[in-house]
């Protein structure tokens, strides 16, 4: 039978986490959760299938074990993991590394990762990029702490998009509700953490060798949203790479899409309506995410909805 995999997934508590997941229905076990791992065959976090002949099942043993879902992808893990932040506080000011340093040192892949933005307090900003010419200085200010000079900080709202390869020093910042995608990776280099402690009184591990190892340098390039319209139908294209593609999808009334990849990860931001494929109805609101997966060749929406649709890079 032709289904697609609507996903419960797994949240984590975090020292920067709060309680604004709620608003997509999930039940928090406390009022420290920073993350939900909508999409995840990460061992750190695994989603499970929730409906028809797979539910039940774990997204990496149904990767593993039925690949003709996904393409037949060549890929030995699933290649993204979809989350959805709540950065009560600010979140460590960090850097990821790119797939052949996070083998070479860590045994998994880089991550490249991008962030739409779902809300943001007024005022709210992010860091995104660093000041420093070259090794040399970028040491230095870490050295001394002179992070009002070496840190880039952005303001932000609803709606905003931004693209973060590895190697770009990043934090979200207090107050913002972000959809990531990116590379299925759990590999970050702490380079600041704002001097806090958690509850036993302990600093988080800085790693700030390997920080100076993959960081980049020069302003990080954002990419710009392409937009095309319907009548029912508004998509916005973020990025389009070899990690992955990313879209946002602002539909109201029926839009029927046929398939633009193998397999596609969808996440309903705003909204209900119906999803359709082959004949039967599933309604979708708010806080779902489902894949579809290869063997669905269309699909039809109705309602008012706004999703993050994503798929792999080839
Ligand atoms: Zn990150």
């Amino acid at each position: 039978m032709v289904q697609p995999l609507f996903l419960n997934s797994v949240l984590h508590e975090k020292l920067w986490g709060g309680n604004h997941l709620k608003t997509f229905g999930y039940n928090l076990p406390s009022d420290k959760i920073g993350e939900y791992w909508a999409i995840s065959a990460h061992t750190n976090g695994v989603s499970i299938v929730r409906n028809g002949e797979f539910a039940g099942q774990k997204l990496d043993d149904l990767y593993q074990n039925h690949r003709e879902l996904f393409g037949n992808s060549k890929k030995d893990v699933f290649p993204l993991l979809t989350k959805i932040l709540d950065a009560n506080d600010w979140l460590s000011v960090q850097v990821h590394p790119d797939d052949t340093y996070g083998l070479a040192n860590e045994g998994e892949l880089g991550k490249t990762e991008c962030w739409y933005i779902i809300s943001a307090e007024p005022g709210a900003e992010i860091i995104y990029g660093h000041n420093a010419q070259n090794k040399d200085e970028l040491r230095a200010m870490i050295d001394t702490g002179d992070w009002e000079h070496l840190l880039t900080k952005v303001q932000v709202q609803a709606g905003d998009f931004f693209y973060v390869p590895s190697g770009t020093m990043h934090a979200i910042g207090k107050g913002i509700l972000i959809l990531e995608t990116q590379q299925s990776s759990d590999t970050t280099y702490r380079v600041y953490d704002f001097d806090r402690k958690d509850d036993q009184g302990n600093l988080r591990e800085l790693h700030i060798d390997k920080s100076v190892d993959v960081l980049n340098f020069g302003a990080p390039a954002n990419t710009t949203p392409i937009v095309t319209q319907t009548d029912t139908l508004t998509r916005t294209s973020y990025v389009s790479n070899d990690f992955f593609t990313v879209e946002k999808w602002e539909i109201s009334g029926p839009v029927t899409f046929t398939k633009t990849a193998p397999y596609t990860l969808a996440s309903v931001l705003n909204g209900e309506g119906i999803l359709s494929v082959d004949g039967t109805d599933y309604p979708v609101q708010k806080g779902d995410h489902f894949i579809l997966t290869s063997n669905i060749e269309t699909w039809t929406f109705e309602g008012d909805l706004m999703l993050i649709a994503s798929h792999a890079g080839e």
